[in-house]
């Protein structure tokens, strides 16, 4: 089943203040079918970034959606928009109230960058050149074990925000319906809805959904449980082996779950598994969890708490904003030990990337994983560098920063095979 939005021209969907005050009916929305939803092995979601320009030129770094940026931080928030609760304090969208405000037992956990389409089940949103009519995006399903959504990249004059958009298409709006569509909602019937059909103007106003989107992601995955686990803070030392302190309420006593973000980046499913911390107990009556975070493997984003007694979507908390640093060397996943010759270059300097413990005589990819997806070293699919490892395993390449790299971070790390390195902070001064 594909489900497109089109661009609704000289229909003045959406535009002015008429539909606000149309009554907002619970049976406007629709299902993509009886029985169509995600369950909690399907919460990932991720975005292989190939926006470039306007749509993918935000810098600016938000406390409460750390660590990304651009056309990345647009879907983030489209999709936590649909979470059960608002996204730490909820700022970072001045065109809403808050983010995070569909109430039900769902909450999507940001995977952050994929560096591929992957195939239909794995939960990543993607662009596509050429174009459909007035077709803006699409979201591939049926749902239960996964969706793929593309946006038609190069037919329209897309916009990453993060702030009011005044001409071309919002991203984030866009993704909002789409997302909808992953969810398992079909389109609603009522105007000013975020998953009405068509939009006019930017679709700016798709952001945030409305009481009918609401009545739709509350009747496929049921309205938010009392049991739910919150988060309120975290605080801590957030590097590896860090020990941190994770505020909030409805943790169990024992055996709760931690999910961080994994530092693999790939086109395919492994990419969406979360990092597991298994057996974390709780103090204060299920309010406060003090607990180490991994020597290596993981990465900052987000974070959520999986309570272990109860059912289904309430288990999970919402997302929560984590600014960790999960770099390290040795554990999880990260075989190859991979440094970077000056982690805080300056523009117009060659900096030299090297690894060992590789797979021999392999393809090795060099990636910024996580963060910022500007146009640095002028590529956009995630890719620094490739080669041949050599027979002992090593591999080693240079790059000069460019001018346009003046001021951003990034996260670095190579992958051979199936194996990938620890992950390298580089800060460009
Ligand atoms: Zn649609």
């Amino acid at each position: 089943m594909k489900n497109v939005l089109r661009f609704g021209l000289g229909s003045a969907i959406l535009a002015g203040s008429t539909f606000l005050a149309m009554p907002q009916t619970a049976e406007g929305f629709s299902t993509l079918g009886p029985g169509e939803n995600l369950n909690l092995g399907q919460r990932d979601f991720r975005h292989f970034n190939e926006f470039t320009g306007a749509a993918n030129n935000n810098t600016v770094i938000h406390p409460n959606w750390p660590q990304y940026t651009g056309a990345d931080l647009a879907m983030w928030k489209a999709g936590a928009e649909w979470g059960s609760r608002i996204h730490g304090d909820g700022s970072g969208d001045s065109s809403q109230g808050f983010v995070g405000s569909g109430e039900a037992d769902f909450s999507f956990f940001w995977e952050g960058a994929a560096n591929g389409i992957g195939g239909t089940n794995d939960n990543i949103i993607s662009s596509i050149s050429g174009s459909a009519g007035g077709v803006l995006a699409y979201a591939e399903t049926p749902i239960n074990n996964g969706w793929r959504i593309r946006f038609y990249r190069t037919a329209w004059s897309w916009q990453d925000g993060p702030g009011t958009v005044s001409s071309g298409i919002d991203i984030q709006g866009v993704a909002a319906h789409e997302i909808g569509h992953a969810l398992g909602l079909g389109h609603s019937g009522v105007g000013g809805s975020t998953m009405f059909a068509s939009i006019s103007g930017t679709g700016q106003g798709n952001r945030s959904i409305q009481n009918d989107d609401i009545a739709g992601v509350q009747f496929i995955y049921g309205a938010r449980s009392a049991n739910m686990p919150s988060i309120t803070s975290i605080t801590g030392s957030m590097v590896p082996g860090g020990t941190i302190t994770i505020t909030g309420t409805g943790f169990s006593t024992s055996t709760n779950r931690i999910w961080l973000q994994n530092d693999l980046v790939d086109g395919g499913n492994n990419g969406g598994a979360h990092v597991t911390i298994p057996d974390i107990a709780s103090t204060g009556g299920g309010t406060s969890i003090s607990m180490t975070l991994p020597a290596s493997g993981w990465e900052g984003g987000a974070l959520h708490v999986k309570r272990t007694t109860g059912n289904g979507g309430e288990l999970l908390s919402e997302s929560h904003p984590f600014d960790g640093d999960g770099g390290g060397a040795g554990g999880g996943n990260d075989t190859i030990n991979f440094t970077v010759s000056d982690t805080t270059p300056n523009t117009g300097q060659t900096i030299t990337f090297s690894a060992d413990n590789c797979p021999p005589l392999q393809t090795y990819t060099c990636v910024w994983a996580n963060s910022d997806n500007s146009p640095f070293f002028a590529t956009f699919n995630g890719t620094v560098g490739s080669g041949t490892t050599d027979s002992l395993g090593n591999m080693n390449f240079n790059r000069t920063v460019p001018n346009a790299g003046a001021g951003r971070t990034f996260y670095m790390e190579v992958q051979v095979l199936g194996e990938d390195s620890n992950t390298v902070q580089v800060s460009v001064n």
